[in-house]
């Protein structure tokens, strides 16, 4: 096998060639504007051995580990290209089947996956489930060779554009509620259902609401066990918690944009404390997770927190220093705009803070309601 030191070399070098073909780098989720350049992208990474790097070659993988898997989005960190056309086809989706997928599912959804041809996207929450996944009510009931689903999903990032989603509905409504829920794929071209985009504050609509109404899904769907999708869906959330090293590379780069908001301006002394408060701050978690070193889930939510806040307090800044100018349509205006989501995406700041109080500082269990 080669050496990941090797690996990470012929990376850099296939990077440094091929970045002006990337699509500019959206994060993890790709916008549904740009899945046709994403896709593209997604082949052409594919193509060169890059792509499902720790994935079986006979699902269309490169038979590597982790470790070369790390690298890999490392370079593409350093480059400021995408590493992966979707994180939650090719993390997500992909990781379930990986862990949970029959041999039928694996040879149906991975190298579809993998070269770019599936778009997938995340159906959990709903308008009553949130942080609170575990209360979902969209209901999925077995009717021969089918389940019938039907129920509401929010906040689904780029559903009209995705061919496939990863799907966990109630199957057994009599159950304690972690324990009647069931994880399906879901085609997403299926009778009875609608996706209806939503409108963002940035005028943007990246996300989508999904009606399910008498939804017809092939009982073959079902993805691990019947009403032991809870566990299912937690280590695929899991799985989303991305490498802290690729963390180093992003807050490397936010520092050096924070540092750039005093060229070419005058700050008057509370500007100039603020930025240098939020310089600090963004060194000391550039700080932490170069010592980190390997993933750990509550290093994952401290992480997420820091660099989330900050980048809030950053957007704040920003419009501070482009005074009225920043209630006109632009960058300054947008940056302010966009940046809550990013403290609610992927478990809200409150959670992320209930997770560290429980699980790092040891601090009493918040109470359960059930
Ligand atoms: C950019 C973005 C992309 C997303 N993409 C997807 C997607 O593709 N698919 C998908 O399924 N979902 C997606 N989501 C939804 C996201 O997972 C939820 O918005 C998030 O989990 C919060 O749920 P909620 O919006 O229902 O808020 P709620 O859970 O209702 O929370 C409301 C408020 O109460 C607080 N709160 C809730 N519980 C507690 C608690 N126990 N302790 C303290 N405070 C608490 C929250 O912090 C928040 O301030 C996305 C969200 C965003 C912003």
């Amino acid at each position: 096998m080669i050496p990941v030191e090797e690996f990470q070399h012929h990376a850099a070098e296939w990077l440094a060639a091929n970045r002006e073909h990337a699509p500019r780098d959206y994060g993890a989720i790709c916008p549904p504007e740009l899945v046709g350049h994403g896709r593209v992208w997604q082949r052409r990474i594919h193509d060169a051995g890059f792509a499902g790097i720790h994935w079986p070659v006979e699902h269309g993988g490169r038979g590597l580990t982790p470790e070369h898997n790390a690298v890999w989005q490392l370079e593409c960190a350093r480059a400021g290209v995408p590493a992966v056309l979707n994180m939650v086809g090719l993390v997500l989706a992909g990781g379930a089947v990986l862990m949970y997928g029959s041999d039928d599912q694996k040879r149906e959804q991975l190298r579809p996956t993998v070269t770019g041809e599936r778009v997938w996207c995340q159906l959990f929450s709903e308008p009553g489930a949130g942080s609170d996944l575990g209360s979902l009510s969209t209901r999925a009931e077995r009717d021969g060779d089918a389940f019938v689903v039907n129920g509401q999903k929010v906040w689904c990032s780029g559903g009209r554009v995705s061919e496939w989603g990863i799907l966990m509905a109630r199957t057994d409504p009599s159950a304690p509620k972690h324990q009647g829920i069931s994880f399906f794929l879901c085609p997403m071209d299926l009778p009875g259902v609608e996706v209806r985009p939503l409108r963002q504050m940035t005028g943007e609509s990246e996300f989508d609401e999904v009606f399910f109404t008498d939804v017809r899904l092939p009982a073959e769907h079902l993805l691990g066990p019947l009403h032991g999708g809870w566990q299912v869906g937690m280590s695929v959330l899991t799985n989303e918690r991305g490498h802290i090293g690729t963390s180093v590379i992003g807050l490397e780069r936010r520092l050096a944009q924070m540092t750039a908001l005093s060229e070419g301006r005058e700050l008057g002394a509370v500007e100039r404390q603020e930025l240098t408060a939020l310089l600090s701050h963004g060194t000391a978690l550039k700080a932490m997770a170069q010592r980190q070193g390997p993933i750990a889930s509550t290093a994952a939510s401290l992480l997420k927190l820091g660099i989330t806040e900050m980048m809030f307090d950053v957007a704040m800044l920003r419009g501070d220093l482009a005074g009225a100018g920043a209630l006109l349509d632009g960058p300054d205006s947008l940056g302010i705009l966009a940046a809550p989501g990013g403290r609610i995406a992927g478990g809200t700041s409150q959670v992320q803070r209930n997770i560290i109080g429980e699980r790092l500082l040891g601090l009493p269990r918040e109470p359960r309601t059930s």
